[in-house]
């Protein structure tokens, strides 16, 4: 009897392969992925049409926002695509305030980058500082539950921070920046999350009396979508925003500064990616790598031959950084790597909950009230 390894199964148009959670391939052998991205694009066409409802929209926000010293939100973290998300705001002729949440690794360049972009385009910024010793221990709370997406707590920060501010402010819409043509959209089982999630790890993992982390719950969403009329608007998906002409205008105009590696703005990033990679075969970029190869400014045999190779944020040095930082010590990271990885489905979500209520979750995404790809990302990938 002979021992036969096979490769994972890999989609026929772009790089997505069996390593990615929920991957499914049709009889052509493409897979989910670009299906919805195809549905996203038919939705969202970057044509003369689509044009016109971006005008249509940009329109409604200013109506809101008339006697407001702000009639929109754009969330910024000093990278490539919020950056750039802020100068097409200021294009459109509308009146953001720019919000940042500094949870204590942003980077030397990324904050240069936002300084000189606020500053030529002229907006007032608001900034969310995390408390440090807290942010701290709820990302370690993340990684001794075992969970893939260790910036979890990060990410709530930045929900709370966007639509608090909203609500302070009475600014009516928030700009996203996310985009399914540059970043695609990332398997729902490598970084769910959820107000009850949160609530559990917190509960059953963090070490310390937290004072002033707020969490973000469903009751929430209710009240800020509701009661507040609070609407998101993702921006991306009218524009074009793949390929370096859109890096080449960020240099020119702003002085924008490549941060040295992939997404490293923000520099936990190098210890998150080792991370879930090492600890569970995940490697983030091949959901960017693959929406790249669709929008054809990366071939697929390029985008293949660059997963080959480990991703520079990854080295030594960072993830040492990273973990001195955490305060976790070597002995402890070999125990984390070799404990059983778990994911959303080990502890209780609002999942469940979510899934009865996806047609209403699909009606707000189309109708600008909850980002536009929610639906395909909890019931799609
Ligand atoms: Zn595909």
């Amino acid at each position: 009897m002979t021992a036969t390894t096979t490769s994972p199964r890999v989609c026929t148009r772009c790089i997505m392969d069996e390593t990615v959670s929920g991957i499914t391939f049709d009889d052509q052998g493409v897979c989910n992925h670009c299906h919805i991205h195809d549905t996203l694009d038919r939705l969202y066409p970057l044509n003369d049409e689509g044009h016109q409802e971006l005008l249509s929209i940009v329109e409604q926000i200013k109506r809101d926002g008339r006697g407001r010293p702000y009639d929109c939100i754009v969330g910024i973290s000093g990278g490539r695509d919020t950056c750039y998300c802020l100068y097409m705001t200021k294009q459109l002729g509308l009146r953001p305030l720019a919000v940042h949440f500094d949870n204590g690794w942003d980077s030397e360049i990324a904050k240069t980058n936002l300084r000189n972009v606020l500053e030529k385009l002229d907006v007032d910024l608001h900034t969310v500082v995390a408390d440090w010793e807290e942010s701290r221990e709820l990302t370690n709370c993340t990684i001794r539950a075992s969970l893939p997406y260790i910036d979890m707590t990060d990410d709530v920060g930045i929900v709370s921070a966007l639509y608090r501010t909203a609500a302070k402010e009475k600014i009516r819409w928030i700009i996203h920046s996310h985009s399914f043509r540059s970043e695609g959209i990332n398997p729902l089982k490598w970084n769910y999350m959820d107000g009850r999630l949160v609530r559990q790890i917190i509960k059953r993992f963090c070490r310390i009396r937290l004072k002033l982390f707020r969490n973000v719950e469903l009751r929430h969403f209710f009240w800020w979508i509701f009661v507040k009329r609070i609407r998101t608007f993702t921006m991306t998906n009218y524009y074009n925003d793949v390929g370096p002409e859109i890096d080449e205008l960020l240099k020119n105009d702003f002085g924008w500064q490549e941060t040295g590696g992939w997404h490293f703005d923000n520099e936990i990033f190098g210890l998150a990616c080792y991370y879930s990679r090492v600890k569970f075969g995940i490697d983030w970029r091949i959901c960017e790598f693959a929406a790249w190869v669709r929008t054809g400014v990366m071939t697929r045999e390029d985008a293949l031959q660059k997963m080959t190779e480990t991703p520079e944020i990854e080295s030594q040095e960072y993830v040492d950084y990273g973990l001195k930082k955490q305060g976790i010590s070597p002995e402890e990271w070999q125990e984390i790597l070799a404990a059983e990885p778990k994911y959303f489905t080990d502890y209780p979500t609002y999942y469940p909950v979510l899934k009865l209520l996806s047609p209403l979750i699909r009606l707000l995404g189309r109708l600008q009230i909850l980002p536009a790809h929610t639906y395909e990302k909890f019931f799609k990938t």
